[in-house]
Formats: C-alpha cells, sequence, structure tokens
C-alpha cells in the first residue's frame, strides 16, 4: 500500500499510550483507534484517504505511520524519558548526578546540581546539605541560585543553564525565575521520585509537585533523560531503604 513502518507496539500498550498522548483530535488516527477497537479485519486501515499516514494492525500488533510516529514522539518526550539532549549537557548533567551521589555518600539527601554559562563553563555546582546543615531547605539548586544572584549580571543569569539530577521542586523554581536564571535540564523528574519514593517504603514530599514552568512562566526546561534513571533511583533506593 505504499506505507513504510516506523515502528511496531503491542496494540493494548500503543493504544492506551497513544489516547493518553492525545492532547488534540486527530480524525485519521481517532478513525483508525476506533476501527481498531471495533475489530476491525488484520490489516485494515482508515488511512485509506490519506495514505501517507496513518496505522495498520497486524495481528495484536500496531504498525504506525509518519503523523502517529510525530505523536508517539511527543508522548516519549513527556513521559518515557526520551529527552534529546547535546554531548556537553550529558556531561554536566553525569556532574550533576555525581554530586548526587556526593551528598548522598556524606548523609544528604542524592541531589546534585551545576551552573553552566552560555559558552559553556562551569560557573558554580552544589549538593544537597540538608543532612550537613540540619536544614530542609539546603537543596542544590536554591544554592545555585544565590551563588547567580551575587555573583552573575541580569543577562549573564538569564543566558546560563542549571542542570540538575532532580526536577527542581517548587521552592527551588521560584528561587530559579526570582533571580532571572535560564535554562534548566534535569535528568530525572519529580514523577519518577514520587513512584521511587512509594515503591522505596519512603515520605512523600511534604510540598505538591508543580511543574517548573507552572513557577516560571516560559522557562525552557529539558528531561528526564532516560539514561541517569536507574542509576539516580538506585541513589535514592540506598537512601531510603536499609538494604545496600
Ligand atoms: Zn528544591
Amino acid at each position: 500500500m505504499g506505507y513504510r513502518p516506523i515502528a511496531r507496539l503491542r496494540w493494548p500498550a500503543f493504544t492506551r499510550k497513544h489516547q493518553a498522548a492525545q492532547t488534540g483530535r486527530s480524525p485519521t488516527c481517532g478513525i483508525l483507534l476506533d476501527r481498531a477497537n471495533g475489530n476491525s479485519a488484520r490489516g485494515a486501515t482508515a488511512a485509506q484517504s490519506t495514505p501517507s499516514r496513518g496505522a495498520v494492525l497486524l495481528g495484536r500488533r500496531a504498525v504506525c505511520f509518519e503523523t502517529v510516529r510525530s505523536k508517539r514522539e511527543n508522548f516519549d518526550r513527556r513521559h518515557r524519558c526520551l529527552v534529546s539532549i547535546s554531548s556537553s549537557d550529558r556531561s554536566f548533567l553525569a556532574r550533576a548526578v555525581e554530586l548526587a551521589a556526593e551528598a548522598a555518600r556524606t548523609g544528604n539527601d542524592p541531589f546534585g546540581s551545576v551552573l553552566v554559562s552560555d559558552s559553556g563553563e562551569l560557573l558554580a555546582e552544589d549538593r544537597n546539605r540538608v543532612g550537613d546543615l540540619n536544614d530542609l531547605t539546603q537543596h542544590p539548586e536554591i544554592a545555585l541560585s544565590r551563588w547567580a544572584a551575587t555573583n552573575l549580571n541580569p543577562d549573564q543569569r538569564r543566558s546560563a543553564t542549571v542542570y540538575t539530577s532532580g526536577e527542581h521542586c517548587v521552592m527551588c523554581s521560584a528561587s530559579h525565575g526570582i533571580v532571572g536564571l535560564g535554562r534548566i535540564v534535569y535528568a530525572t523528574s519529580t514523577a519518577q521520585l514520587l513512584t521511587w519514593l512509594e515503591e522505596f517504603g519512603a515520605a512523600p514530599l511534604a510540598i505538591t509537585p508543580s511543574p517548573i514552568q507552572q513557577i516560571v512562566p516560559g522557562i525552557v526546561v529539558e528531561g528526564p533523560v532516560a539514561e541517569f534513571s536507574d542509576a539516580v533511583r538506585e541513589l535514592h533506593r540506598r537512601r531510603h531503604t536499609s538494604a545496600e
């Protein structure tokens, strides 16, 4: 039929993810899913009139085409940790995760962050010091905000990037926005953290999580990045369980 298969997913999973990912109506995909859910014949497609896009059922698998691919990628970016980052982004995130490990080794919660200028210079870095200072507000992101407030001018702050092992909490998002820092790249999300805390039987967060963009309108935020998930999860596992 001239279709170019780009992905094959087990159909029930595909259907759920697609429906969850849909932010607007997509007539082509909608018709396809309706027909699929209505037990359409194997191989049947509703995209006959627009053969360059659509999806088709092959047994219990769905083969999706161009428009479905873009929706799936959007979903992946938001929910399945497939944000693409540059090699320099990766190295700064790796440093943030190293700092998180250092925090854990010294009896603090496993979080670390670095502040990088627009020319790629590492300006400042810090880790969680809640245990060291017996102060629950000693998060690395707010420490970097304070450092930036006293060491950078507004333009430098605006063009700087904060790399952090875990998505900013509300307090740190607010400090980031108040001092006018720029882009944020995080390795793991608050949603992941909540899942892990529940999994490890740890206390839930004391404050209601909120997306950084809701606290700082217009901010550029990227994350989570899949390759760091296992390492950060392991830091939290060690922190919140007795088993090593
Ligand atoms: Zn925080």
